[in-house]
């Protein structure tokens, strides 16, 4: 069976990591859709899509062989948004969700819904994850993966929202 496992990845964290690999027991395939592709440059969306794919790809490293990394960008009518994503993706058969109108769309187009159970959701929470990054808290590396805090440093994600909170 393929699945997808769409989301906003901003940042990709440990509590993802541990979906993913939940996802990867009970699925043969998984296509990680970078959702709001679109996005960047903002307090809520730091990260380019390419940014993020290159994060959850070398996060990922061991399991490239089963995972296919696809960005969509968002439209503004959440009926037809299954069909759009289906324009970008591989075939596939279930969604892998505890985003509750991801499943609800997925569910009434007739796909199969596997919710993750939530992992250490007090921790890996992206929006804590980038309110610590912003204030200087040296800790939010330890709530994601090391290759996606090499990459956010090396990228200047941080001096990027920085600059961006001036006038945000
Ligand atoms: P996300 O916050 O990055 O999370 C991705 C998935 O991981 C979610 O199912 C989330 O569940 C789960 N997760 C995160 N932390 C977890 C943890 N610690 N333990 C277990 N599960 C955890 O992304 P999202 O908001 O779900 O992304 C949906 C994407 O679809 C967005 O880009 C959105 O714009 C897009 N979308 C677009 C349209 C449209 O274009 N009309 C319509 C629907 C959706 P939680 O929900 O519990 O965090």
């Amino acid at each position: 069976m393929r699945a997808v496992l769409p989301g906003r990845f901003q940042p990709f964290h440990k509590g993802h990591l541990k979906v993913v690999e939940w996802a990867l027991e009970r699925v043969d395939e998984l296509i990680i859709v970078v959702g709001s592709a679109q996005e960047s440059h903002t307090l809520q969306n730091p990260m380019t899509a390419g940014e993020r794919i290159l994060a959850i790809r070398e996060t990922l490293k061991e399991y490239l062989d089963r995972i296919y990394i696809i960005p969509v960008p968002d439209i503004l009518m959440n009926a037809s948004w299954v069909a759009h994503v289906k324009t970008y993706v591989p075939p596939f058969e279930a969604v892998i969700t505890r985003n509750p109108l991801v499943k609800v769309l997925f569910e009434e187009a007739g796909y199969k819904v596997l919710e993750p159970p939530a992992f250490e959701r007090s921790k890996y929470v992206a929006t804590n994850i980038r309110a610590m990054m912003l204030s200087g808290d040296p800790s939010w590396k330890e709530f994601v993966p090391e290759p996606v805090a090499k990459i956010i440093e090396e990228l200047g994600i941080i001096r990027r929202m920085r600059e961006l909170s001036k006038r945000d």
